[in-house]
């Protein structure tokens, strides 16, 4: 980590001691208040439930911190998603989004933009860098990509989409702030789930748009406000306390990450390593620049399906789960939920657990 990424932490770990009184809680309450005390319209922090409340503030300042922008939370990450392609969309428009991304972001672009009259063009992560950008109004792009882990350099992309008179938003879900900025590279918006690493107990689903365009910022709140896709108290509560321990977490994970992926890559029933973090990778060319490490996600194929099913039922520490990002490391075969992946190719998530027993799991696991 940085120095400045280090501030950002401690400043995240005492965002609320400036503002508290003699006596007031150190964490944040869970405020379940839907309606404000309001003897007048004007002058009020908070006049009711939809518009805004004060766990989310709490939630919203820590991640502008993380950040260094405006932050506006949703209740998951595909409502963060639709909000900021619905801010910066219009029927007519032209959106390019990755073929190779979030399988459900697919899905949004086809059964609900498309419909509204947005032409939705899909692209493979890999070739973006190259793709003429001429006649759209979003460049959406997912780097690393779930769960195929390519990238694209964002500032490259940021430099000529908006040349194009375009804008650029990216889903920085495999990353988080602490890993990876893609607003201080240029880009227009960033989009997150953090029902994954950064609530990262498996509890919460949650998700947010930040930017630093105070207009385009403000239409994203207003569209939160208007449609209703708010976050619940509960789950602002869990993010907050989750954001706290993300450093130490995301720490333990790439690091753990990094030695079982070199493990893997010389295991004899491995094939397709896919991790950023190892030199020989398709995506090490963005470690150390725009990514602060490999991350904590791995992709591999085993022989065929059964063997990967086989290979997931029998290691003790493999959480078979969808998702990822939590203290426990979790894995499944992609090709179960239609991504365009070798039918024997798992992506495993990376947890908290001491790499040592996690390792000699895996290991077992592939050698039965
Ligand atoms: C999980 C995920 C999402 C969606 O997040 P939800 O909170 O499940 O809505 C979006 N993008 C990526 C890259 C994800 O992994």
């Amino acid at each position: 980590m940085t120095a400045e990424t280090d501030a950002r932490i401690a400043r995240l770990l005492h965002h609320r001691k400036a503002g508290l009184a003699m006596g007031e809680p150190v964490v944040p309450p869970i405020s379940v208040a839907t309606t404000f005390h309001l003897p007048q319209t004007q002058g009020a922090a908070h006049y009711y439930g939809r518009a805004g409340q004060p766990t989310w503030d709490a939630v919203e300042a820590q991640l502008a911190i993380l950040e260094a922008a405006e932050v506006v939370a949703f209740p998951s990450g595909m409502a963060a998603i639709t909000a900021a392609l619905v801010c910066c969309l219009k029927a007519g428009a032209r959106v390019m989004i990755p073929s190779d991304g979030y399988y459900v972001t697919r899905l949004l672009g086809r059964d609900v933009l498309q419909v509204y009259g947005v032409d939705v063009v899909q692209i493979p992560t890999h070739e973006m860098e190259t793709a003429d950008f001429t006649g759209f109004q979003v460049i959406y792009i997912e780097t690393p990509s779930n769960p195929g882990l390519d990238t694209v350099d964002i500032a490259a992309i940021a430099a000529r989409a908006h040349a194009a008179g375009a804008r650029v938003i990216v889903d920085n879900t495999t990353m988080t702030p602490l890993l990876q900025r893609p607003l201080d590279l240029g880009a227009d918006l960033v989009v997150a789930a953090d029902t994954k690493a950064p609530a990262g107990h498996s509890d919460a689903l949650f998700g947010h748009v930040a930017g630093r365009d105070t207009t385009l910022m403000a239409k994203v709140g207003d569209w939160r406000r208007l449609s209703g896709s708010v976050p619940g108290p509960f789950e602002a509560y869990l993010v907050h306390r989750g954001l706290e321990t993300l450093e130490v977490r995301l720490s333990r994970m790439c690091a753990s990450a990094a030695i079982i992926a070199e493990r893997l890559a010389s295991h004899p029933e491995v094939r397709g390593l896919r991790y950023p973090g190892l030199p020989g990778d398709p995506s090490h060319k963005a470690v150390g620049g725009q990514m602060a490490n490999g991350g904590f996600l791995i992709g591999f194929e085993l022989t065929d399906a059964a063997t990967a099913e086989t290979f997931l039922a029998r290691c003790p520490l493999i959480e078979q789960a969808t998702s990822f990002g939590g203290v426990h490391t979790a894995a499944e075969r992609r090709a179960r939920w239609g991504d365009d992946v070798a039918e024997g190719f798992i992506r495993i998530s990376v947890g908290i657990e001491p790499v040592a027993v996690l390792w000699q799991s895996i290991e077992s696991a592939l050698q039965a």
